[in-house]
């Protein structure tokens, strides 16, 4: 049994490759990250004193793009988690089908303890350590969590000053007037909730009362909410980093998220009562959404499931052991790399507006990213039912068919 991300990554991997009879060589290299960057940043804290903080940066594959992936701020980052987040991406890039490889960085650090001064020398210390590692052409990163716009805009300018250019492709994620996209603060949300769309209409979603529990309420959250509400889904559960939230009448959207803004936490919304992360999971609803953290449905939980569809918001919230245990159980999971593949598809949209120079409308960006879900879902529909598969499996096998395409 396995909680740690990256043997789960390759785990996935050899399904795919053993149902597809895949080239084994490709296999065995795309287990293995093509390079692993650490550095130490100094930094010093408003206080006047120095802490040394630990950056990551696995580039895991570039057959079909430069390296492609988020940075990440939080405590528990570490090389399996770094390392398992850079091989989804490029599995990921390759379903929804944008020219891009796999990458993703780290900071071992709690944005919330610092000031807004020390985040930012963090962020350009980080960036004054890796600047030769990145580039438009060779690492593109973007924010994941804990990161955003701001500390994008930070790096870039610290890109630039390190190397005496103007890259504005060198990051994506950046505010609008910073040469950002429109439309991908909604993306990865909106994204997932074309999916479910899409699955909806393939009759694989239990309809009958349309509940659905998310775990996590930040940027991924927020607006997969937001989308599904719209279409007729009834949220009865949120949660946050503190615990989460259950009303069986559905939870008001606006008012949870001016809560948020008001106290900080979701706990103590009027009309809803408080549950634990671990008891949403359990919830009696149609659709469950982890859209936190990875590694939440595990041996331990997943026979307690009880809803019949995941959609993997999360990067990695399913352990192998979980996944068989949902198989057995007829449990549809629509997996990370297809279901939450909306945001760097807008990277891509992003990075192609910039090194081309052009700007595209909200409406424009938004209607192409529709068109990317649903090819991807339909490639990997069509897997599926040729190779008689889960939905995970079927998605590795055609992101696995696009990489091998190219490194042959
Ligand atoms: P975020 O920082 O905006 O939000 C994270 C959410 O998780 C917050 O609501 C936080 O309170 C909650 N959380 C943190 N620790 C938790 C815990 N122990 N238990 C329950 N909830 C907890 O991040 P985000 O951008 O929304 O990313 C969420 C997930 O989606 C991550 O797995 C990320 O890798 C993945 N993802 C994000 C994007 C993107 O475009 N932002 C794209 C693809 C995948």
């Amino acid at each position: 049994m396995t909680n740690n991300p990256f043997e789960s990554a390759k785990a996935q991997l050899d399904a795919a490759a053993q149902v597809s009879g895949a080239n084994v060589n490709i296999v065995d290299q795309l287990k293995n990250p093509d390079r692993y960057i650490e550095v130490s940043i100094p930094v010093q804290m408003d206080d006047g004193t120095h802490r040394i903080f630990s950056g990551f940066r696995s580039q895991h594959n570039n057959a079909r793009g430069p390296y492609k992936g988020g940075i990440r701020y939080h405590q528990d980052v570490n090389l399996d988690e770094v390392r398992a987040l850079s091989f989804w991406m490029t599995f990921k890039n390759a379903v929804v089908n944008v020219p891009f490889g796999g990458g993703k960085g780290g900071i071992i650090v709690n944005p919330k303890e610092l000031s807004e001064g020390e985040l930012e020398r963090l962020s350009r210390g980080y960036m004054k350590q890796m600047f030769r590692n990145f580039g438009p052409l060779v690492d593109v990163p973007a924010p994941d969590v804990n990161t955003n716009g701001q500390i994008m805009a930070w790096m870039r300018d610290e890109f630039e000053k390190q190397t005496g250019t103007t890259a504005p492709g060198v990051i994506t994620g950046k505010a609008i007037e910073d040469g950002g996209s429109q439309g991908r603060t909604e993306a990865t949300g909106f994204g997932g909730g074309y999916v479910l769309r899409e699955a909806l209409n393939a009759g694989l979603v239990p309809a009958e009362r349309k509940t659905i529990a998310i775990q996590g309420f930040g940027n991924v959250a927020t607006y997969l909410a937001e989308y599904v509400k719209e279409h007729g889904f009834k949220i009865v559960a949120l949660s946050d980093s503190k615990g989460g939230i259950y009303n069986e009448n559905g939870i008001d959207l606006a008012q949870a998220e001016a809560h948020k803004k008001e106290t900080r936490a979701l706990s103590g919304l009027e009309g809803s009562t408080e549950i634990t992360n671990e008891a949403l999971l359990e919830l009696d609803v149609d659709v469950l959404v982890p859209a936190a953290l990875e590694n939440v449905l595990t041996a331990d939980n997943a026979a307690k499931v009880k809803a019949k569809f995941i959609l993997e918001m999360a990067n990695g919230p399913t352990t192998p052991e979980a996944d068989a245990i949902f198989a057995q159980n007829g449990v549809t999971v629509v997996p990370d790399i297809l279901a939450n593949s909306g945001g760097v598809c807008v990277s891509y949209f992003e990075w192609y507006q910039n090194q081309n120079n052009e700007t595209w409308t909200k409406e424009d960006v938004l209607k192409k990213l529709d068109e990317h879900m649903v090819a991807a879902f339909q490639a990997v529909r069509a897997a599926q039912e040729k190779y008689n598969t889960t939905m995970r499996t079927a998605a590795y096998i055609v992101a696995l068919e696009r990489i091998a395409e190219k490194m042959i």
